[in-house]
């Protein structure tokens, strides 16, 4: 599942060529998870401002109105100056003056969603509930220590949830959660603000690193592909069960939570 290095890195392999391109057609393939919620003659004419990133969802800016693309769990976006004639899995195509934007989405929990602006109903219900980007400035850690003083969840699932700080996804939350000594089912309003800010500190770290390693696979990145996977971090403790922790040798354990597997040192993580 792309998670969101990988659709930062996605958003960087498209944004600066498609910004300032006309739409000459949409086209849409089987229905995806939410429906376009317009009519693809209405996208005819406009022109892409630029491309942001919310959590885990591209906000291609148009001059009326947003496209809202989400990756499901198995999406991908490429943007070629010209593409192949679309094969059973493209569920959706932007062909603009610079480029036509493919979204390949094989499971098809992926989405394209139309909004008038980002206070209409169609993009609240998307963005509404999202927490504060973990890579931005309005993510502090005192502010982060407050939130979680509120919350009696064990942190992994805390960080999961994604209303506090979004798109901290499984393997980013456990590596984040060892490199700051935190044990996962710790609960979230018992963690100290001197954890709280290290445990702040090691999720920008984490994702910041798997951004900057995508990155450095952009330059032969005609395709952002979300199924080439995670950009390769050596894991911590991540699918490491039973394998000795890097810092002390100790056996990684692995637990579940919330159906989710957890990883952890049960010597460095207290
Ligand atoms: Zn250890």
């Amino acid at each position: 599942m792309p998670e969101l290095p990988e659709v930062e890195v996605t958003r960087l392999s498209f944004a600066d060529r498609i910004a300032g391109a006309r739409i000459l057609s949409a086209r849409t393939g089987k229905p995806l998870r939410w429906a376009l919620g317009c009519d693809t003659a209405r996208l005819t004419g406009r022109t892409v401002r630029g491309v942001r990133r919310r959590g885990k969802y591209l906000l291609v800016d148009l001059d009326e109105g947003l496209l809202l693309l989400h990756l499901g769990m198995s999406g991908s976006l490429s943007f070629a100056a010209t593409q192949p004639p679309p094969g059973p899995h493209d569920h959706f195509d932007l062909a603009t003056t610079r480029g036509t934007l493919r979204l390949n989405d094989p499971r098809r929990f992926g989405a394209v969603v139309y909004a008038s602006n980002e206070a209409a109903p169609q993009a609240v219900k998307l963005l509404g509930r999202l927490g504060v980007e973990p890579l931005g400035d309005d993510f502090d850690a005192s502010a982060f220590h407050a939130a979680l003083r509120g919350r009696h969840a064990p942190i992994k699932q805390v960080l999961l949830a994604g209303d506090i700080v979004v798109g901290v996804g499984n393997i980013y939350a456990s590596e984040a959660l060892f490199l700051a000594g935190i044990r996962p089912t710790t609960r979230a309003s018992r963690i100290s603000p001197v954890r709280a800010a290290r445990l702040h500190a090691a999720v920008r770290d984490v994702l910041a690193r798997a951004v900057q390693k995508g990155g450095s696979t952009l330059r032969d990145f005609s395709n952002a592909h979300g199924e080439s996977g995670y950009f390769q971090l050596e894991a911590q403790v991540y699918d490491r069960a039973g394998l000795p922790c890097r810092v002390c040798e100790t056996p990684v354990r692995r637990i579940v939570q919330g159906q989710r597997a957890t990883y952890y040192c049960p010597r460095c993580q207290r």
